[in-house]
Order: C-alpha cells, then structure tokens, then sequence
C-alpha cells in the first residue's frame, strides 16, 4: 500500500480498532486515521474502538467519540487496524473485525505475520502511527492529526531514545512539529507526569525488586491485594519495566502484576543483547525485540524462574 485511499474505493463505512490495554502508539495511531477519515473522507461513516483508553490522552482531538465496546453488531465494510500484532490482541472491537467485509492491517511488530486481507507492516519503523503517516496526504495532516501522530511516534520511541528511533522518526516528528503540535506538552503531559500513586507505587516495586543472574536481570513485580490496597489498575503502571531497565548492568528488565489470583501480565525489556521478543512468544505473547510482554501463571517464582530459564539461553 502506497496510500490509505487505496483501501477506500466504494467503502461506505470504516471500523479502526487497535490492541488490548492500549499504549499512545496504538491511540496515537487509531485517533490520526479516524480524524483523517472523518476530515477528508465525510462521506464516510467512520467509527473508532478502544479498549478504555488513558484519560491522560484526552488532549487528542475526537477522543470523546470513541468506542469502548462493540455493543451493537455493525457489518463495516471495512474494518482497519493499528499497532495490533495479532488476531488475539485486537481486543474490543474483535466481533467487528471478523464480520467486516475487508480488513486491513497496519502495524510495525515483527512478530505480526499477517492476520487481515491487507497486510502493511513495516518492520522496522518506530511505531504504528509512523506507518500511518506513510500512507497519507501529507497536505492533509491537519494539527489534530499531527498532534495524533506524533502522540504515537513520542511513546513508543520513549521521547527519541529508543533503538527503534531512525532517521526517518526525526524527519516525520519535524514535518509534525511545523503543524503546530505543542509538544512540549504532549510529551510531559502524556508519557512523563505520573500520578502521585503511581509514583508511590513504582517506588515500591523498585525498592523490592531482585537481581539475578549476576546482576544481568531484574525483576519486580506487584500482587493482586496490593494493586487493589493502592487502588491501581494494569494501565498505571506503565513505566516501571522502563525504569527496571535503565539499572546499571542490567541487559534484561522483568515487571509482572497480577491480573486476577496467579495469573500475571509480564513486561520485558532488553537493552539489546537479548532478544524479549523470542522470550515472549515463546510464553505465547509477542512484541519487538527490545520491548515485549506475554501473559503467565503460576506463583512470582514459576513466573521469574521460567523466564529466566529462557533469557539466561541468550546471554
Ligand atoms: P508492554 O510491556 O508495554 O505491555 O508491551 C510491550 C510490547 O509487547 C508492545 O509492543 C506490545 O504490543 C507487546 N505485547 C505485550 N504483551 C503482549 C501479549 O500478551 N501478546 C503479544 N502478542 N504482544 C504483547
Ligand atoms: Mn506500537
């Protein structure tokens, strides 16, 4: 695909959904072609799903309009995804995505194979919302959609600091910035202000999280009655596997919590010699090679121990 209109002819109703447990690029991404498609394409009826998204995304343009469930059974005639890796991980709008007449795919996770009928995955660009941008009219990124976009491209390159940043990311975020995205504020507002309990709580984990094999891993996680104590959810504790990561030494971060009694949501992240993706899929998730997650059962200990087992092959 060269550009989004090539997937638009004869379509008369438009379905975007992204992932489970959504991240900015997969809110960035969905809300820059819903409000692309809404602006340049009105004749359209376009509709966007999200599973609850972040308040702390509120800023974007349209976020109000959308969906947190598929409650009624609509047949779109074509139905777009973004930032997702995997049939399994589309989440709320899944019904939608199966009855729709066409699907197309546009994502950036090298462990998506290629689950719709159009499949635009690139590799090895910085996120979802980077290949997005591809695809449009760069005469009609407005500032809502800039703002959008660049939302996308900020979380999931960590501000400009991760690997996956490239000489392209830079030209995109400038081509944004001359759209007036008031980064300064995105950027503070969306990926670094946390709340004081999520400060409170991410100081906790640090402060009894473990190192293993030679200092070369750490591992932190939180338990279901603690979660429940400090009144958090999975979404507020994005962060802390970063901050995990960014100790000295350390070549593999692990963060779990626990989702309902044993069953645990794990986050991985490499500083580049071990590859968390193969970690992950290996426990039936996926992600990028530096950043990765899968869902796990057992005790904290079966959870560290399994994947350690795994992580301690590659180093
Ligand atoms: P996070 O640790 O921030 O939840 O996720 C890091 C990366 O791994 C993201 O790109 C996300 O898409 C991917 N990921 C996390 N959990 C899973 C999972 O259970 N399955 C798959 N396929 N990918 C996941
Ligand atoms: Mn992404």
């Amino acid at each position: 695909m060269n550009n989004i209109s090539e997937v638009l002819e004869g379509v008369h109703s438009v379905g975007i959904g992204g992932h489970v447990r959504p991240d900015g690029d997969c809110v960035g991404s969905c809300m820059a072609l819903y409000l692309y498609l809404k602006k340049w394409y009105p004749k359209i009826h376009t509709d966007i799903y999200l599973e609850d998204p972040k308040e702390q995304f509120s800023y974007l343009e349209g976020f109000r309009e959308i969906r947190k469930a598929c409650t009624e059974p609509v047949i779109y005639d074509l139905f777009i995804t973004c930032d997702v890796s995997s049939r399994d991980r589309i989440g709320v709008a899944g019904e939608c995505f199966d009855t729709a007449k066409r699907t197309v795919c546009i994502d950036h996770h090298i462990s998506n194979f290629g689950f719709a009928e159009v499949n635009h995955v690139v590799g090895d660009a910085s996120s979802a919302s980077e290949v997005l941008y591809a695809l449009l009219d760069k005469d009609k990124v407005d500032q809502a959609i800039a703002t959008a976009v660049y939302t996308g491209i900020i979380h999931d390159t960590g501000v400009f600091q991760y690997q996956n940043t490239n000489p392209e990311t830079l030209f995109v975020a400038g081509e944004l910035m001359k759209k007036g995205v008031p980064f300064s504020r995105i950027i503070d507002e969306s990926f670094y202000q946390k709340t004081y309990i999520q400060n409170q709580v991410m100081g906790r984990v640090l402060a009894e999280s473990i190192m293993l094999l030679d200092g070369k891993c750490i591992a932190g996680w939180i338990r279901y009655k603690d979660m429940e104590f400090y009144g958090v959810e999975g979404k507020d504790l994005d962060g802390i596997v970063s901050q995990l990561r960014l100790t000295e030494g350390v070549e593999a971060a692990i963060f779990f919590y626990e989702n309902e009694p044993q069953c645990y949501k794990v986050s991985l992240r490499s500083n580049g010699v071990v590859d968390v993706s193969k970690v992950a899929v290996y426990f039936g998730g996926g992600g990028h090679i530096r950043a990765a997650g899968c869902n796990m059962n057992g005790s904290v200990y079966d959870v560290i121990n399994n994947i350690l087992e795994q992580i301690e092959k590659q180093l």
